[in-house]
């Protein structure tokens, strides 16, 4: 099977019919998710999402290094092949660079070749999906429920041998690992 990593340079880039079907799906669940749950927790509304850690633009700004607010608050994109994690093999857990929030473990990490940190699944209720329209092509968007940091795109069927075959493609500077079981 022709992986999208295999077609274009970057694998950020996905292959739309893929894609348009994953994020069908999710915003069917995310419509279908109660918000009563963070009735009494203090919210705010980011592009259709409920986060739970909320701060200022400016206060992300004095938080987090330039690369970082470059990425998780500017939904940027680290060159291929140059994050701490790419080829990062130890057990423990993934958390959010922003918040700290545990979002993948290592058990769920795989190889992809494409030059970022592959996970086939997030912790549950962690990772938040939405469609992503950028650079003319239709990608499904992950980023951190908890604080809304960017952390990269997710794709399906590209024939991984994974228990999910979906790829988490997610920015190593997005990530902070911990050797915790
Ligand atoms: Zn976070």
């Amino acid at each position: 099977m022709i992986r999208s990593h295999d077609l274009m340079s970057n694998c950020m880039v996905p292959i739309g019919v893929v894609l348009r079907n994953s994020c069908r799906t999710t915003y069917k669940s995310a419509i279908l998710t109660p918000r009563f749950s963070t009735a009494f927790r203090p919210v705010v509304q980011l592009r259709n999402m409920t986060t739970t850690t909320q701060k200022s633009e400016d206060e992300w700004r004095a938080v987090l290094s330039r690369e970082q607010f470059r990425v998780l608050r500017q939904k940027g994109t680290e060159p291929a092949g140059t994050g701490e994690y790419d080829k990062h093999s130890e057990e423990g857990v993934y958390s959010c660079a922003g918040c700290g929030t545990p979002l993948y473990k290592s058990s769920t990490k795989f190889n992809s070749g494409c030059g970022w940190p592959a996970f086939f699944d997030a912790i549950p209720g962690t990772v938040s999906r939405h469609e992503d329209r950028s650079f003319g092509t239709v990608r499904t968007e992950i980023v951190c429920t908890a604080c809304g940091g960017h952390l990269g795109h997710v794709f399906k069927g590209e024939g991984f041998k994974t228990p999910t075959d979906e790829r988490h493609c997610v920015n190593s500077i997005s990530l902070k690992f911990h050797d915790e079981k």
